[in-house]
């Protein structure tokens, strides 16, 4: 059955619009693959006014209409931007839900009414379908941000003729961020108090969005198997985990992809000098403007990089402990990254005692990110839970080896080298303890320093590995099948 699937692929936040974290990445480049498989999927986000102008500047302004939260009549305008990023890849429509009162903000997330932002941004793309005669098998729903959408959809909309056959997914990329808030949220975005109710959507006396995206949706997925696997765990189920087994019949973990277009160390525009495995000698050029914008010096030492949130799940704590070790070594480690405060505090503390050894940058820059990966030998992620991680993929491509703890999407794709037999793709260790990153990063420097051959060949190696979306886009593409059969 080759038919034509129509999705609607709701996300808030997206690259190249407007980006936080992973699921930017994901949503900027999912939806083109699965477009470039010959399906109909469109793109909806908030316009935040943070947007950039090169974009806003481009859009078209398609419908205006009124949508009711509780005794509010808010405006909601749309907007049309198609999105190509390169000849090779179909077009796809990206819609865009303008208000100002709820948009234009200084932050996307971590607003006063968050909850009332996001059931208003809800309703707007329910209501935004018939307007654009838009009939979607699959609304494709991504985080708590859009986890009320399953909701409208099926206790609200689904009476009417033309959302009667939509299903819905919800995918989870982080279940640490759930979208709890107080329940008197409930009148406020039409929904009533008997919503309340751990059949529904209570949480520990609050509502949780991202509960009613489990809840309600047609269909769940996750971003790599292993995290599939561990949020029906208490460890990691962050309290829900007994709600995800009852669900577990229709959970899948699919992992992410690269898009290899935009991260890419042959074509990147934003690193010092381009390269590929044939000439690793460029790399060495790029780690040298590294060390001399960062205020490092050019010392042929074993560079390790951290682009990360500097938050508990990223692991940050253990470097914390291990600092004095780490620190004794003759390495230098570049971390860029924003977050907590005390671990930016701490960043900056190793940074202002080893001036010669680290380099901090304390911000969200996407220019330096690359500009790291481009010039760092290794990439450290030792988190505490890690969804898929997509770090550790482009670090592949830019030759630098990932350091990571086994868990979730780091546990799928990053296999522990073996000097031996010359196989794996980086160095993992299992438990969470400052000790074993330690041992993990003391083996990636004896194969660096030691093994030099066998470093060249393994960062050849991991260069040449493919993650891109393709078989992930086919994965999607075949579980949207399989829940318009249902
Ligand atoms: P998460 O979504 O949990 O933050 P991921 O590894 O899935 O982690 O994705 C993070 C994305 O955000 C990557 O593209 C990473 O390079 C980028 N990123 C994280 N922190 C920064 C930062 N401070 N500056 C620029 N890019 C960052």
């Amino acid at each position: 059955m080759n038919k034509k699937l129509k999705v609607l692929f709701v996300s808030s936040e997206v690259d190249p619009f407007i980006k936080t974290g992973g699921l930017a990445d994901v949503s900027g480049s999912l939806p083109i693959a699965i477009a470039n498989e010959g399906h109909d999927i469109r793109v909806v986000l908030p316009k935040y006014s943070a947007i950039n102008e090169k974009f806003t500047q481009n859009m078209r302004h398609v419908i205006n209409y009124t949508v009711n939260l509780d005794w509010r009549v808010q405006p909601v305008d749309i907007s049309e931007y198609e999105h190509k990023d390169n000849e090779k890849n179909k077009g796809i429509k990206c819609y865009f839900v303008g208000n100002d009162y709820y948009f234009n903000r200084n932050n996307i997330y971590g607003e006063y009414d968050d909850a009332e932002r996001f059931g208003f941004f809800a309703r707007a793309v329910l209501e935004m379908l018939p307007k654009l005669d838009f009939a979607p098998d699959v609304i494709h729903c991504n985080d708590w941000q859009t986890g009320i959408v399953s909701v409208f959809l099926k206790d609200q909309y689904k009476c009417y003729d033309f959302y009667k056959n939509m299903k819905s997914i919800f995918s989870i990329h982080n279940l640490r961020y759930q979208g709890n808030f107080p329940p008197e949220v409930l009148n406020i975005i039409g929904l009533d108090y008997g919503y309340n109710n751990a059949d529904a959507l209570e949480f520990y006396g609050g509502v949780s969005y991202m509960k009613a995206g489990i809840k309600y949706s047609d269909v769940i997925t996750t971003v790599s198997e292993t995290y599939a696997k561990e949020i029906q765990m208490i460890e990691y189920g962050y309290g829900m985990d007994g709600l995800i087994r009852k669900r577990s019949d229709v959970l899948y973990g699919i992992v992410n992809g690269v898009d290899y277009d935009k991260n890419n160390p042959e074509t990147d525009k934003l690193i010092y000098a381009n390269y590929n495995k044939d000439t690793l000698d460029v790399k060495k050029y790029n780690k040298e403007k590294l060390q001399e914008e960062l205020g490092l010096p050019k010392r042929d030492v074993p560079l390790i990089g951290i682009t990360s949130r500097l938050t508990e799940q990223k692991g940050i704590r253990l470097i914390d402990e291990a600092m004095e070790e780490l620190l004794g070594l003759d390495i230098q480690l570049v971390i860029l990254g924003t977050g907590e405060w005390h671990f930016e505090e701490m960043v900056r503390y190793m940074q202002s005692r080893w001036p010669e050894k680290v380099a901090v940058y304390i911000g969200f820059n996407l220019e330096i990110a690359r500009k790291i990966l481009s010039g760092s030998d290794m990439y450290l992620m030792p988190s505490l839970f890690e969804p898929c991680g997509l770090t550790q993929l482009y670090s592949y491509k830019f030759g630098a080896v990932p350091i990571v703890r086994k868990t979730g999407g780091l546990a799928d794709t990053v296999r522990q080298y073996n000097l031996h037999e010359k196989t794996g793709t980086g160095f993992v260790f299992e438990n969470y303890t400052s000790w074993e990153m330690m041992n993990a990063i003391k083996y990636a420097l004896d194969i660096y320093l030691n093994h030099k051959y066998d470093w060249i060949d393994l960062v050849k190696r991991n260069m040449g590995l493919d993650f891109s979306w393709t078989s992930s886009a086919k994965k999607y593409i075949a579980l949207y099948k399989k829940v318009i059969s249902k």
